[in-house]
């Protein structure tokens, strides 16, 4: 479902993916590990075509990301295309970035009605339906500043969802969180990848990785370090450098 070849991108002569090659098929949860700096965000960035990459290619459902090919060229995609492609991909980031004057409610629905155009009753209904999803019926009229970190990231989690993402990509969703409230999110998290979700996450939830990820990658200076199964690169890393990171992170 997701393919990335050779991805390059850099910030004013600074290369910070330097090649990355990933796939994730569907229903595949893909966790990706490093250090700080490593590429991570900017990865994630580029798969939903917030950054330009610089090299290689992405492509999402079979779709380049941000281009079209015809015959052996490579055109820019216009910003509607792009606009459309990227509604199919939800992201949530660390800080939750819930709209602070909108319900949960009415920040699930706002893409739903004001972009796809969904009926109001019916984005209700089914933002109703994704706060029970993710155990937060009660909260419904409740705004941001009135719930916990978790419940607010929840809330987003429920707000990606709305727009029945293809790909769901998380940036370190737990990390801004107090340690007895990343329970929860996760919980949530573990329950879409049962259902099939598939997501690519950021974290250092070295647990949850084991527990949810098919594939876990370490990357490290912008490459691609090591990727396989939970058992090899969690619990029998080939690299130094993965042995070190996983060493300072549990
Ligand atoms: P962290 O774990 O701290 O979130 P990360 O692996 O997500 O790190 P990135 O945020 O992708 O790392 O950053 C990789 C490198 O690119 C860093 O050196 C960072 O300073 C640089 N960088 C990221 N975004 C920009 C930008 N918009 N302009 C310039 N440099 C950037
Ligand atoms: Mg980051």
């Amino acid at each position: 479902l997701l393919s990335a070849r050779s991805v390059r991108k850099s910030y004013g002569g600074v290369e910070v993916l330097k090649g990355v090659s990933l796939t994730v098929d569907a229903g595949q949860v893909m966790c990706l590990l490093g250090p700080s700096g490593s590429g991570k965000s900017t990865f994630l960035r580029c798969i939903n075509h917030l950054e330009r990459i610089d090299g290689g290619r992405i492509s999402v459902n079979g779709e380049l990301v941000g281009y079209v090919q015809r015959q052996d060229r490579i055109f820019e995609m216009n910003p509607r295309e792009v606009a459309r492609q990227r509604r199919g991909i939800g992201m949530v980031f660390q800080r939750f970035n819930l709209f602070p004057h909108m319900t949960a409610l009415e920040n699930i629905t706002a893409a739903p009605i004001g972009i796809r155009k969904v009926g109001k009753q019916k984005a209700r209904d089914r933002g109703m339906e994704l706060l029970d999803r993710v155990g937060l019926v009660k909260l419904a009229h409740s705004y941001p500043a009135q719930m916990s970190g978790g419940q607010q990231q929840r809330v987003a989690i429920a707000r990606a969802l709305a727009m029945d993402p293809k790909l769901l990509l998380f940036d370190e969703p737990t990390s801004a969180l107090d340690p007895e409230l990343v329970g929860d999110v996760l919980d949530v998290m573990r329950t879409l990848a049962a259902d099939g979700m598939t997501m690519v996450v950021v974290t250092h939830e070295v647990g949850f990785a084991r527990g949810a990820a098919d594939v876990v990658v370490f990357m490290d200076a912008g490459v691609v370090v090591e990727a396989g199964p939970p058992s090899s690169v969690l619990d029998n890393p080939q690299s130094p450098r993965t042995r070190a990171f996983l060493e300072s992170v549990m």
